[in-house]
């Protein structure tokens, strides 16, 4: 018997192709090589025991590319850098949301991040980059990349399409560029990035031995919301910490593409050692199974509380993707490339930072923390916590003011979390 890959069951139901929801519960396991047992057990190994060594010889052939596989033939297990069957059931689970053929999951969305530029990037390529960007992507792609010889370029996410074809027209820009990354919605101001544009610059700047790879940071609103490999970019990653996790008890990563650049991410992971562990990966399986419950009902809730917000004379502004003019280009962008508003809100105060605060001390439900995508709802002060690495004239460029606060929304009552708002801004 053979202890290799579980993709046991089918996607369809005759001819029905089944939605990924009906998937996450038993796909890719195989209950008759653990005892029965209706849940993945927890494999915490370090090393697989092989059958013979002719085995293990004909599995390390596989893992390091030496020969190709005879028809039929599943990489086994080795070690649990290189594979772990709750890594692999999770990785195929995953794949089924942005319906790519390939997945690799990590110990943090930073290693995935980075671990994926790692990937594509040599000394003296540009990354072309949406700005903002995550504070820790943010710093890796200006402080880290450079003593690689790897060059930055940022263009401002509001700045549309024509901001990236403006950041090409350099020479040295366009001869050189090697990835475009972006972030949308971006962080925190929901900014959108038109991914299709961005896959269609690519195209046309990539040379038959140069291949420029769009990857997208789709941590905001995907899995359910926004599936860009579905607007042309090769790689998708995300904060597995966010919405994927959802419970804000993990930390973890995925990269999601084509078997080709997968299997060349994985590569880099096995040697990096950025692959996420057994515990992780059994947790993030039990995450997925009620994804879409959650994220539902989040993306519910804050419409509730976007309304609310628009409404209230104390507050100047709110950035939410459900409020968006319908006539603006946004809007047109938005119907293109989402599915629905998520439940990312972020909005301006009447005053500064002063007043922000009075308000984020006065929430009672809502918890003052960072991080987001989590069953209960958050605030925080962009400009003095997620980005306040980012220099001060360009955090004014990018739209992030002191007046600012980003709420990531939950799955309480509604009108719990009005009620909440509602005194927290009586006090300010
Ligand atoms: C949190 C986050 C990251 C980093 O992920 P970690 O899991 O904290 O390493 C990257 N991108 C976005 C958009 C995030 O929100």
């Amino acid at each position: 018997m053979s202890t290799t890959k579980h993709d046991s069951h089918s996607r369809t139901i005759g001819d029905k192709p089944l939605r990924p929801e009906s998937l996450m519960m038993g796909y890719g396991y195989r209950p008759e090589l653990s005892e029965g047992s209706i849940k993945p057990p927890l494999f915490l190994t370090s090393t697989f025991v092989f059958n013979t060594a002719e085995e293990g010889k004909a599995f390390f052939e596989l893992a390091y590319g030496l020969r190709k596989k005879d028809p039929g033939e599943e990489m086994g297990l080795i070690y649990s850098r290189l594979n772990n069957p709750d890594l692999e059931i999770l990785e195929d689970r995953l794949t089924l949301w942005d319906g790519a053929a390939a997945a690799a999951v990590f110990e943090s969305g930073m290693a995935a991040i980075s671990t994926t530029l790692l990937t594509f990037l040599t000394p003296g390529d540009v990354i072309l980059f949406s700005e903002p960007v995550y504070g820790g992507t943010d710093y890796l792609l200006k402080h880290i990349l450079p003593r690689f010889g790897i060059r930055p370029v940022g263009v401002l996410a509001n700045g549309g399409a024509a901001a990236f074809e403006q950041a090409v027209m350099d020479s040295t820009v366009r001869q050189h560029v090697r990835m475009i990354y972006i972030e949308t919605p971006a962080n925190p101001t929901n900014a959108l990035v038109d991914i299709a544009a961005c896959a269609e610059l690519a195209r046309r700047l990539s040379q038959p031995d140069r291949q420029v790879v769009v990857a997208v940071d789709n941590t905001f609103l995907g899995p359910l919301w926004q599936h860009p490999l579905q607007h042309g970019a090769d790689i998708v990653i995300y904060s597995a910490t966010k919405y994927i996790g959802g419970h804000s008890d993990l930390i973890a990563g995925v990269a999601l593409g084509s078997k080709s650049f997968v299997n060349q991410i994985k590569g880099f992971r096995t040697i990096l050692g950025t692959m996420a562990s057994p515990m992780t990966g059994w947790m993030l399986l039990r995450s997925l199974e009620t994804l879409k419950l959650r994220m539902t009902s989040q993306m519910k809730n804050a419409r509730y509380v976007a309304d609310f917000l628009a409404d209230h004379p104390k507050i100047e502004r709110v950035h939410y993707l459900g409020h968006l003019s319908p006539d603006s280009p946004e809007h047109a962008l938005y119907r293109r490339q989402c599915v629905a508003p998520g439940s990312m809100i972020s909005f301006e105060l009447v005053g500064g930072e002063r007043e922000a605060f009075r308000f984020l001390n006065a929430l009672q439900l809502f918890r003052l923390a960072v991080s987001l995508g989590g069953t209960e709802s958050l605030a925080e002060h962009p400009a003095s916590m997620t980005h306040s690495d980012v220099d001060p004239e360009e955090r004014i460029e990018m739209g992030i003011t002191a007046n600012m606060v980003r709420l990531s929304i939950g799955v309480e009552h509604p009108e719990d979390l009005i009620a909440d708002l509602e005194q927290a801004l009586a006090a300010v």
